[in-house]
Formats: C-alpha cells, sequence, structure tokens
C-alpha cells in the first residue's frame, strides 16, 4: 500500500491500487513490467530489482497492496491459491504436525495428505470451533493451526480471536483461508491470526479469468521467513496475471456488496422451498455461526451451500439451470453451481464427507452479480423441471 493511501477507507484503498506507484509517466494503471532482469547501477548497487522471481514491479504493487488490506507486514503473490498453501507448508518439517479445518477446500486436504504427508508432516481434521478438541489434537510437535471461516462448503464459522488467542498460548502459527470473504469483510490478523492465504482465483480476481494466490504475514521474522521460501520455491505470479489481479480488485468493495445482498434474497428464496431440506448460509439467524460471524467480520460472502429433500433432483437441477453455470469456481461475477461430493471435494474420503455432510444432496451455489430476482426465477424453474420429471416418471 502507498503510505499515501494508508490512512484512506477500504474502498478507496482499493480503488487506488498502484495509482501512485508509476512516477516517471503519472500512469493511473500501474504498467506491466515484464523484464526478468534489471540493471545494476554498479558493483554492491541495486535498484531494490535484481531478478524477477524474488521481486518484480508489477507484482509488487499487488503484493504491498495485500499485505496492507490484511493489516500484514508482508504479501507475496503466487501462481495459485494451491502454490500459495505449499509455499506456506514449506514452513514445516519432517516430523511437524497441523490441525486443520475438518470442513476443508478439497484440494487443501489433497495437497496435506498425498503430499506434505510423504514429507512426514502429518495434519489432524477438528472442528476448529471446539476448543477440546483442539486442546486434544494438541501434540509437543504440533506447530500451527490452519482455518477455513466460513469453511467451504458447509459454511461453519469459527470464532478467530479465540482460537488465534488459544494458538498463541500454545506457541503454535495461527493460518486462515480468507478465500471466502476478502479482507474487505474479515481482517483475520487484526483477530491475532499470523498467515492470511487467498485463492486469488476467488472473489479478489473476481471475473473467473486469473489464476492466483495470496499469502500475507505478520511479524518480520515469519515475512522474512516466507519471503525466502516464496522465492526459493518459486511459484510465483506472473506480471500479466499480477496487473489483472490489481485490475480485478478495483472493484473488491462494490463486487462483495453485490454478491452479499444476492446471495441473502437466493437464500431466503431456497430456504421457503418445499424441495429443499437446508440452507447453509452464515447471512441466516438461524445459522449457527451467525452471532460470531457477526461480530467478526463486516459481511457475508456471496457462496454458500443447500441440501435438497430428495438426491434425485441434483441431476435434473445441473441439467436445467441456464443462467446459473454448472461449474466449478466461486467468486466470480458469473453465478456457478457445483456439486462438491463429486468434483471439489471428491479426494475426500466418503467416511469424512459423511461425518461432516458433504453428501449426494448437497450443492453449492457461488452467488454472481447478476440482478437477485433473475437468479431466482433460474433456480425456480430449474427445480419444477425436475421435480415434474421426477413425479412423471
Ligand atoms: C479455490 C480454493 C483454494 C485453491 O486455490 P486455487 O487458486 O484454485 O489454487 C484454496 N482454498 C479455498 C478456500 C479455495 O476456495
Amino acid at each position: 500500500m502507498n503510505e499515501q493511501h494508508a490512512h484512506l477507507r477500504i474502498e478507496s484503498q482499493l480503488a487506488q491500487i498502484g495509482s501512485l506507484e508509476e512516477p516517471v509517466t503519472g500512469a493511473i494503471s500501474f504498467p506491466i513490467y515484464q523484464s526478468t532482469a534489471f540493471r545494476h547501477p554498479r558493483l554492491g548497487q541495486s535498484t531494490g530489482f535484481d531478478y524477477a522471481r524474488t521481486k518484480s514491479p508489477t507484482r509488487k504493487v499487488l503484493e504491498d497492496a495485500i499485505a496492507g488490506l490484511e493489516s500484514g507486514d508482508a504479501g507475496f503473490a503466487c501462481s495459485s491459491g494451491m502454490a500459495a498453501l505449499q509455499t506456506i507448508f514449506a514452513l514445516f518439517s519432517q516430523g511437524d504436525h497441523l490441525i486443520v479445518s475438518l470442513d476443508l477446500y478439497g484440494g487443501t486436504y489433497r495437497l496435506l495428505e498425498k503430499i506434505m504427508s510423504r514429507f512426514g508432516v502429518t495434519a489432524t481434521y477438528v472442528d476448529t470451533n471446539d476448543l477440546d478438541a483442539l486442546e486434544s489434537s494438541c501434540n509437543p510437535n504440533t506447530k500451527a493451526v490452519l482455518i477455513e471461516t466460513p469453511t467451504n462448503p458447509l459454511m461453519m464459522i469459527t470464532d478467530l480471536e479465540l482460537v488465534c488467542g488459544w494458538a498463541k498460548k500454545k506457541g503454535i502459527l495461527s493460518i486462515v483461508d480468507n478465500t471466502l470473504l476478502t479482507p474487505f469483510f474479515q481482517r483475520p490478523i487484526e483477530l491475532g491470526a499470523d498467515i492470511v492465504i487467498h485463492s486469488a482465483t476467488k472473489y479478489l480476481g473476481g471475473h473467473n479469468d486469473v489464476l492466483a494466490g495470496l499469502i500475507v504475514t505478520k511479524g518480520n521474522e515469519l515475512s522474512e521467513q516466507m519471503a525466502f521460501l516464496h522465492n526459493s520455491i518459486g511459484a510465483v505470479l506472473s506480471p500479466q496475471d499480477s496487473w489483472l489481479l490489481v485490475r480485478g480488485m478495483k472493484t473488491l468493495a462494490i463486487r462483495m456488496e453485490r454478491h452479499q445482498h444476492n446471495a441473502a434474497q437466493v437464500a431466503n428464496f431456497l430456504l421457503q422451498h418445499p424441495q429443499v431440506e437446508s440452507v447453509y448460509y452464515p447471512g441466516l439467524e438461524s445459522h449457527p455461526g451467525y452471532e460470531i460471524q457477526k461480530r467478526q467480520s463486516s459481511g457475508n460472502t456471496g457462496i454458500f451451500s443447500f441440501k435438497l429433500r430428495d438426491a434425485r433432483y441434483v441431476e435434473p437441477i445441473l441439467r436445467h439451470i441456464k443462467l446459473i453455470a454448472f461449474a466449478e469456481s466461486l467468486g466470480g461475477v458469473e453465478s456457478l453451481m457445483t456439486y462438491p461430493a463429486v468434483q471439489t471435494h471428491a479426494d475426500i474420503p466418503e467416511e469424512i464427507r459423511r461425518q461432516i455432510g458433504v453428501d449426494h444432496r448437497l450443492l453449492r451455489y457461488s452467488v454472481g452479480i447478476e440482478h437477485a430476482d433473475d437468479l431466482i426465477a433460474d433456480l425456480a424453474r430449474a427445480i419444477d423441471l425436475a421435480h415434474a420429471e421426477i413425479e412423471g416418471a
């Protein structure tokens, strides 16, 4: 973040990312610096840029912006959310143990169980809201707790202040995946977290057109360690994609407000629908995490899940939605619907999926910024057509 912008409200900071950073031409949109090499003025001197894997001007604008937005000390842009998680996991060594949210992004589970486990880093999956469960899974070799809140897809809420405070007492790191809320609605570092990670592919990018991950660290030692890992591993974001992400983030505030508005409308529609058994949306007062969510964040995400009464409806609903695309991502301006049990969460064993409730009646809906009435009409029509097929059969 440019120091001249540090006192501004978050909407203004977002809109102005990079706008003061280009001193030569005064470009409002910070340019894409494609160069991988930078001339040294003399032996022992540097412009601050040497080689693009280590530091690159367009990427630096993005990294400084996310560090400021998340109230951290340093930001790191990676080639995907998974690359960001892999870079963070490189903090740990053989024999180390992590405590991880039970309801978890499937790719994170896969990285831990199929890859990190081969390097001797193990994980225990617990409900991170249950302090007894946290306490009993914390061993002398436990190094960190990794929290998603809300979780994906079941939207379970963790009290960040409570759990980050617990982690601090235990002397372990707290890492928060803030993909679903973004710093516009929730800033985990202000609640005690040490590291924030984003799949910036989702809300931060916001247009289903750039794959990216971001890391923010708090504290000098951790920031230096992460800079070392980011440069050594090299899964860094390209200048073009850094620019595209900055461009997306400028409109984050108005997009999040619209996502939130639309999600509430559609969730309320589904809540009253006879074919729907339950709606998992933290913006509903009936949601078990409603109070905590209200206290620790300033708004709700645009994604939620819902459970149908009858699994036979899933296939025809996914076939009949038209405006809403049957596709596997979230956080973009276009509405997408996915079927977690066979898509995003297919790598999580059936036993764990059942335990947390990701079953064959659950659909996840990333509500876009279209008009809410059009989205409700599309969904109502698809459910009616599914109903007619099933009843007629
Ligand atoms: C998508 C996602 C990831 C992985 O990010 P990619 O950009 O797809 O690599 C990690 N965590 C959460 C919560 C996600 O939704």
